[in-house]
């Protein structure tokens, strides 16, 4: 199935049930209005970051330097101070000032409000420029993070090795209708249920929609991702006979990937977070 024909309706209805999120038709900025240069600046210092770190580090920035003017003007030490925890510190300090200083010279002071524009500012691509669109404007957009482009493989509707082929894929055939709560869903879901290993497809309120799910429900084999190729029936180098389970440990990683079940040691880790943006 593609992403025109995909019931993505009852998908956004089911997660925002699921997740308690409220009504998806409801302009998103109605409850969750943010300043788009911190959602500028809070999705650079996210790239390679857990969600914690970036969170800790943007409110530790933005109490200090709240908008492009002072923050074109902090010393960059102090920058790399305040978010060292997001990692490559001292790339992101010099880029974060230098997209400071270019909204304050060249926009007077405010964020623009197209992706030509977003994505010429320095260091600013793709998924960063959405990300302005939809969180600090309202304006329909699919960042696609690791997130979303995971859970749109799993789902079968794309079949993509980048977040970037995922992205145009979608942008094509998705409604710009579901455009806008289509990440902070996915990433929520990414979050607590269709994880990156161990999905909990058994809990899930979308398996009977999912390709994934549904191979799963029926013993058939999930759809595997385009940058993933099929390992040889026999286990390969490691050995085994045809079509026994793959041993070792990327065999119990490919296990919990498929069968959901979750490693000992990671039991309890089963609170629900918070409602978050993807930008990751
Ligand atoms: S059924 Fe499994 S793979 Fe599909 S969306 Fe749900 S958790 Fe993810």
């Amino acid at each position: 199935m593609n992403g025109r024909d995909f019931p993505w309706e009852t998908l956004l209805d089911r997660l925002s049930a699921f997740y308690r999120t409220g009504d998806w038709r409801v302009p998103y900025l109605r409850d969750h209005a943010e300043d788009p240069f911190q959602v500028l600046i809070g999705t650079v210092l996210s790239q390679r970051t857990r969600d914690e770190a970036t969170d800790v580090a943007s409110a530790q920035l933005f109490a200090k330097y709240p908008d492009p003017d002072s923050l074109a003007r902090a010393p960059v030490a102090e920058v790399e101070r305040l978010i060292r925890r997001t990692g490559f510190y001292h790339t992101k300090a010099r880029v974060i000032r230098e997209v400071a200083a270019q909204i304050r010279d060249t926009y007077g002071g405010v964020v623009p409000r197209s992706f030509a524009e977003l994505t010429a500012l320095q260091g600013v691509g793709p998924k960063t420029a959405n990300c302005v669109l939809v969180f600090g404007y309202g304006i329909p957009a699919i960042p696609v993070d690791t997130h979303v482009h995971r859970i749109a493989n799993r789902l079968g509707v794309v079949r993509t090795r980048t977040p970037e082929e995922t992205e145009r894929r979608l942008a094509a055939e998705v409604d710009p209708k579901y455009w806008i709560p289509f990440n902070p869903l996915l990433v929520q879901h990414g979050q607590n249920i269709c994880r990156p290993i161990g999905p909990r497809c058994p809990e899930c309120p979308i398996a009977d929609i999912c390709a994934t799910g549904q191979a799963l429900r029926e013993g058939r084999d999930p759809p595997r991702p385009a940058d993933r190729p099929r390992r040889p029936a026999s286990g390969g180098a490691r050995g085994g006979r045809p079509g026994t389970p793959p041993r070792g440990r990327r065999a119990a990683t490919t296990r919990r990937r498929t069968t959901g079940r979750r490693p000992p040691s990671r039991r309890g880790r089963t609170r629900r977070r918070r409602p978050r943006a993807g930008r990751s």
